[in-house]
Order: structure tokens, then sequence, then C-alpha cells
């Protein structure tokens, strides 16, 4: 009979630690070049809780943190009203180096990316992976659809070798700028406690998303400035 030993808490802070480390002195794409730092994450390495933006911005490149930014200030506040602080919950990006001028990530280094975003979330073991816009959540749900029509719908999905329930929100940088899509984003925050308390069903069909197998459109902004202005 097969023996499963659960790996001691103590031994997976120590492989995050590792893991982390490794990750910061990354080089595979061209964004090591014009990087100040890479911003690997943070939080709790045992969050139930995993947040995945799309890529660090001026101020996260500066201090080495996610969502540090006007952004990263309205994704406290929204935690904040469900009763979550940010050491609650574990918070990463799709890309761990900030692209020039915050331009959209491109497809090769995504790509090249991806494999730190798998290996946090094997790590981690969140139960709920909230996806924050377009990137995120294309990439993690293998599904080119748009986050306009994903919002707020969980899908159960294996990620990183665990069942989790995927959560498509609208990124807080968007939310900064439109009213209603901030009125959106609140409504779909207070769901989040519901869903860390479900019990997935074992019995239920998931896909599997290890490694994407789609391309990432560029993000749905109505307006083409925007995306300079998200962080
Ligand atoms: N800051 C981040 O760390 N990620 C984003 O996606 C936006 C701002």
């Amino acid at each position: 009979m097969a023996v499963v030993v659960a790996a001691s808490s103590e031994t997976r802070a120590a492989e995050f630690d590792s893991e982390r480390a490794s990750v910061l002195g990354c080089r595979d794409c061209r964004l090591a070049e014009t990087r100040i730092q890479v911003v690997y994450g943070a939080g709790n390495p045992n969050a139930e809780l995993l947040f995945v933006g799309e890529a660090p911005g001026f101020h996260e490149d500066q201090q080495g943190l996610p969502f540090v930014g006007a952004a990263g200030k309205l994704l406290s506040r929204l935690l904040g009203d469900i009763g979550l602080a940010r050491e609650d919950v574990f918070i990463a990006n799709v890309l761990k180096c900030r692209p020039p001028g915050n331009r959209d990530p491109l497809q090769d280094e995504i790509d090249a990316c991806q494999k730190h975003l798998f290996r946090q979330i094997e790590l981690i073991q969140p139960r709920v992976v909230a996806t924050l816009g377009n990137f995120a959540t294309k990439l993690l749900s293998s599904n080119p659809a748009g986050i306009t029509r994903v919002h707020g719908v969980e899908q159960p999905i294996v990620l990183g070798g665990s069942r989790v329930l995927l959560y498509p929100l609208f990124h807080p940088a968007a939310a900064l700028y439109t009213q209603a899509m901030l009125a959106v984003l609140e409504e779909d925050f207070r769901r989040i406690p519901e869903l860390i308390a479900h019990q997935l069903d074992p019995t239920q069909g998931v896909s599997v998303a290890e490694t994407a197998a789609v391309s990432v459109e560029p993000a749905e902004t109505e307006n083409p400035d925007l995306q300079l202005g998200l962080f």
C-alpha cells in the first residue's frame, strides 16, 4: 500500500524560501535587463487565498513588493472589507519583473515566467486562486475568454497539482478608473469568504492547467492609454 507523507510545514517553508531565493536571480527573459529587482510576491506562504496580478509596476520594482501603488491600496481596502489583511493572503503576479514603461507582458515573457507561478501555487496550495485581470485569468484558466465575460464565476480546477477554485476578478487598477467596474469588483470580492469555505467535491470534473496552453492576448482595455496608467 502506498504511504503518502505530507510535507511538514517546516519543510514547505524551507522549500518556499529556497524557491524564492532562486527566482530572485532569474535571468530567463529580457526583463532581467531592465528591472531593478524581481518581485517574487508577498504574504502568507500557507495562505488559503492567492491573488495573481499581471506584473510589477514602477513602485513594485522599486520596493520589491507586489501591489504597493494605487491599485495595491485598493486591493488592501477590498481585503479589509471582507475581514482579511494582506498578511492573511499571498499576492503574486504572472510576471515577476516589471515590463519597461508598464507595457503589456509579451507572450515569450509569460512563457518564460509561468514556471515560477506554477511552483508558487504548488508550494502554497491555496484553496482559492483569485486572478486579477485578463493576463492572470487567461493564463490560469487556459481559456481565452476575457475578464468581462468570466469575472465573478468560480471554477474548480487543478493547478500546481492541487484542486483549487479559480476565481477571476477585474484588475483593481482598472477599477480605479471606472466606478461601475469598482462596484462589480466589490460585489465579486464579497463572495470570497464563501469560496474559501467551499468544500471542493472530489468527484467533480476539473480541467488541468499545469502549463498554459493558450496564447494570452493583450488585455481588453477600452481606453488604450489605460495600460500605462494601470500601475
Ligand atoms: N502591481 C502589481 O504588483 N501587479 C499588478 O498587476 C499591478 C500592480
